[in-house]
């Protein structure tokens, strides 16, 4: 999407241990005019296919999938919440995810209202970066009994693998902009096409 990769070369910046900050637009400020976009560009991928229900992850995620989700006739948005001690009551999917920014591992958790056997599930992100965070919301899916139709991530840090492992597992993948290499000295960002 020419318009994202756009706005990361222009608002982005590199920082060292291969984070990329683009708070002006998507992780702090939020420009809903592009989540919208963005939403059509993953409607656009995704169409003919049936889904139910749009799982996220808290916190960035949320925003995107909820203006993502009225270009799929309006289907619920679950985030699933990153606890930081489980009080198990039986009444949660629960799994352990390993976070890339914060560096600690950290439950993750979905009520069992909320994710049902049988749904077909869109997992939207805003970043995929070891696959990490999409494993653990696969693997919640799983415990559900339901399938995951296909992913929308925003941005995909291509030379982390993430995204090609979870390509060669069989997912439907739509990264919207796939950084191949960036460079926190230069500040130099550069895509797959
Ligand atoms: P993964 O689990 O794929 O290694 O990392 C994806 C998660 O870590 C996303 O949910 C996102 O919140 C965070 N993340 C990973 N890399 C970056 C990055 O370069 N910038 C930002 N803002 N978040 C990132």
């Amino acid at each position: 999407m020419q318009e994202l990769e756009e706005r990361i070369q222009s608002e982005g910046t590199v920082k060292e241990g291969n984070v990329l900050k683009v708070d002006a637009f998507l992780n702090h400020q939020c420009d809903v005019r592009l989540f919208d976009r963005m939403g059509a560009a993953w409607a656009e991928h995704f169409a003919g296919k049936k889904i139910d229900k749009i799982l996220t992850i808290e916190a960035s995620g949320i925003g995107i999938a909820c203006v993502a989700a009225q270009h799929f006739g309006n289907v619920p948005v679950v985030f699933a919440k990153k606890a930081q001690s489980i009080n198990l009551d039986g009444d949660q999917y629960v799994t352990s995810v390993y976070s890339f920014t914060k560096q600690k591992e950290f439950p993750v958790i979905v009520s069992k209202k909320y994710l049902n056997a049988g749904e077909h599930v869109l997992l939207i992100d805003d970043f995929l970066a070891n696959g990490k965070a999409l494993h653990g919301l696969i693997g919640l899916c799983r415990e559900a009994g339901a399938s995951v139709t296909g992913i929308g991530i925003a941005v995909e840090k291509g030379f982390q693998g993430g995204g090609d492992a979870l390509r060669a597992e069989g997912y439907d993948i739509d990264s919207l902009a796939i950084v191949d290499a960036m460079d926190p000295a230069t500040g130099e960002i550069t895509f797959r096409h």
